[in-house]
């Protein structure tokens, strides 16, 4: 693990001198996954890739410099995880409505004495009614389609701030699909980013989404009525 992320991190611009907390924070992983479901990845050389260099190539989409950051359904910690550990002048918030996925965030967080990081259990849609615009980003990885996603995510960011998608290459037609959530959300399509995750031939986008204007005080609704009629 270590080798790839030596030389993984600086072609995104990293300090190697976050590695032993990456590896750390690895090592707790799969020893948690032994007794609950968090990755169905659980080759180390792998989780290095396709964890955590995929969840710093989340760098690519915008300036984090000094950021409030929330990782919207978080899970095992992607990308939000690696990015506290990885910038420690980015305030990262990791957000996930399963309890037991926060337990263990908040075991590693306090395990690798990251203050930059708070773990939150609670819903997107519910967590915007006292967080309404206060993250200059969002993030998100792997938790619904894009239409879906905006509407979860949007409402939490700051006109002029970002909203980041990490989506797999050939989502054109999902992005489509989420154009009129997005402008109705306050939020502007500016560029879908396709990276290389570095020692891989893995091609995974960036859905890059601004913040143009506030969201509509309506937004975002319960879940249940999200799910039955995207916007
Ligand atoms: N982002 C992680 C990754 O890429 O490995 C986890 C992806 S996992 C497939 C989706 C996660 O989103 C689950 O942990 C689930 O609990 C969470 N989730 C789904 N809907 C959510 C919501 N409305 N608010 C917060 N978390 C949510």
């Amino acid at each position: 693990m270590r080798e790839i992320l030596e030389a993984g991190l600086p072609a995104l611009g990293i300090d190697v001198s976050c590695i032993s907390n990456l590896e750390k924070f690895s090592t707790m992983l799969l020893e948690k996954n032994q007794v609950m479901n968090l990755t169905a990845i659980t080759e180390p050389a792998q989780v290095a890739t396709l964890h955590l260099l995929d969840s710093l190539s989340v760098l690519r989409g915008a300036d984090f410099s000094g950021r409030r950051v929330v990782d919207v359904g978080t899970g095992a910690g992607f990308p939000g995880m690696p990015l506290a550990i990885a910038r420690s002048d980015v305030s990262v918030t990791l957000l996930d409505s399963l309890g037991k996925r926060v337990r263990f965030l908040e075991e590693a967080r306090q395990a690798l004495g990251l203050e930059n990081a708070v773990c939150v259990h609670g819903r997107a849609e519910e967590f915007a009614g006292d967080h309404r615009e206060s993250f200059d980003i969002a993030v998100s990885r792997a938790v619904a389609n894009l239409s879906v996603l905006c509407e979860l995510c949007l409402p939490l960011v700051r006109v002029g701030g970002v909203f980041l998608a990490m989506k797999s290459t050939g989502c054109e037609a999902e992005v489509d699909a989420a154009g009129r959530a997005i402008r109705l959300l306050g939020g502007a399509l500016r560029e879908s980013l396709d990276y290389v995750i570095p020692g891989t031939d893995v091609t995974h986008r960036l859905v890059v989404i601004a913040k143009v204007s506030p969201t509509p005080k309506k937004y975002p609704r319960a879940f249940a009525q999200i799910k039955k009629q995207p916007l």
